[in-house]
């Protein structure tokens, strides 16, 4: 044991702590790391404290396998054979979330970094922490409403804030509005997170509710209707429209059962507007097969040999 250790987080990663210990003992990274390699043979030059955590721990002062516990509660929701393929968290199967940093007022000042059912955004302190951020957010309600949603429905359905979902909506409402209002968003992904988080929450579950699913599933609507629906949600989300947002809600449940009737339903779109492809639409249209797979992707099942091979590397 190091003589001066530190309290886990819950969560924490195994790299994390490892760098707050040598930082409580005035070490460095490689100091203590060179003291691991005489401890232990066979150890890689590199620091990469994540291949021996049962080290790390004794040195912590933690009780052995304190990270090898039971995490099931932290990981994200899969489909899988365990569960009769609904979406459930599964100990063998699903994926524990990206690390993440934490908020560093719930720290202490301090830099953490762990993997729990979490977003970006700390509805304590009003911060912004992803990506090692601390940076104070003027619309708390509507970012504390997202995380709400990310934490809770999305979650349940297996998206998190890295799942690739998010991203994706980030792109294309921060081309929707540049092509709209002439604002031209960051091109740092991270940056995008930040500045489109409740919209791209949003759209996201729009996006991923049972009908818009069974619309995007539906082999028999071409590509087309796809991006001409998701440009319309786009639009409707960065409008702030409930009932912009209903009138399409109303075209997926009506052409997610019948392709057939796709073309009568979007012109039942009210407020003048119907369904075309228009600018945003016409930017991305070579990108439906992407947009799809994307927001599909969590609805995917995962086979159970698959799920085996990935299972070492997952904790990082
Ligand atoms: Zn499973
Ligand atoms: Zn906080």
């Amino acid at each position: 044991m190091l003589p001066a250790t530190v309290d886990p987080f819950p969560g924490e990663t195994v790299r994390s702590l490892y760098i707050r210990l040598v930082e409580r003992n005035s070490l460095t990274t490689g100091e203590l790391w060179t003291a691991f390699r005489k401890m232990q043979q066979g150890l890689p030059l590199r620091t990469t404290p994540e291949v021996v955590p049962r080290l790390v721990e004794q040195l912590a002062g933690l009780p052995d396998g304190w990270f090898g516990r039971d995490d099931t509660e932290r990981r994200l929701f899969i489909r899988c054979i365990h569960s009769g393929w609904a979406h459930e968290r599964c100990r063998e199967c699903s994926p524990l979330p990206t690390p993440l940093t934490m908020c560093r007022r719930c720290t202490g000042g301090q830099r953490v970094e762990g993997q729990s059912r979490s977003g970006a955004f700390c509805g304590h302190h009003r911060r912004w922490h992803y990506g090692g951020r601390d940076d104070e957010v003027v619309l708390a309600s509507r970012f504390l409403r997202a995380e709400r949603c990310l934490t809770g429905p999305l979650w349940s359905r297996g998206i998190g804030l890295d799942t690739g979902e998010l991203e994706l909506a980030c792109e294309l409402l921060s081309t929707y509005r540049e092509l709209t209002d002439g604002d031209v968003a960051s091109s740092d992904a991270a940056e995008r997170l930040r500045d489109f988080y409740p919209e791209a929450v949003q759209l996201t579950a729009f996006l991923t509710e049972p009908s818009a699913q069974a619309f995007l599933n539906n082999t028999h609507i071409g590509c087309l209707p796809v991006v001409a629906l998701i440009e319309a949600s786009v639009a409707a989300v960065d409008s702030r429209s409930p009932s912009r947002l209903k009138d399409i809600r109303e075209v997926f449940q009506t052409s997610g059962r019948d392709a057939r009737v796709y073309a009568a339903a979007s012109t039942m779109v009210r407020h003048g507007r119907s369904i075309a492809v228009g600018e945003l639409g016409t930017r991305v249209r070579g990108s439906g097969p992407r947009l799809r797979a994307v927001f599909l992707r969590h609805s995917d099942a995962r086979r159970p040999s698959s799920a085996r091979q990935q299972r070492s590397p997952r904790r990082r």
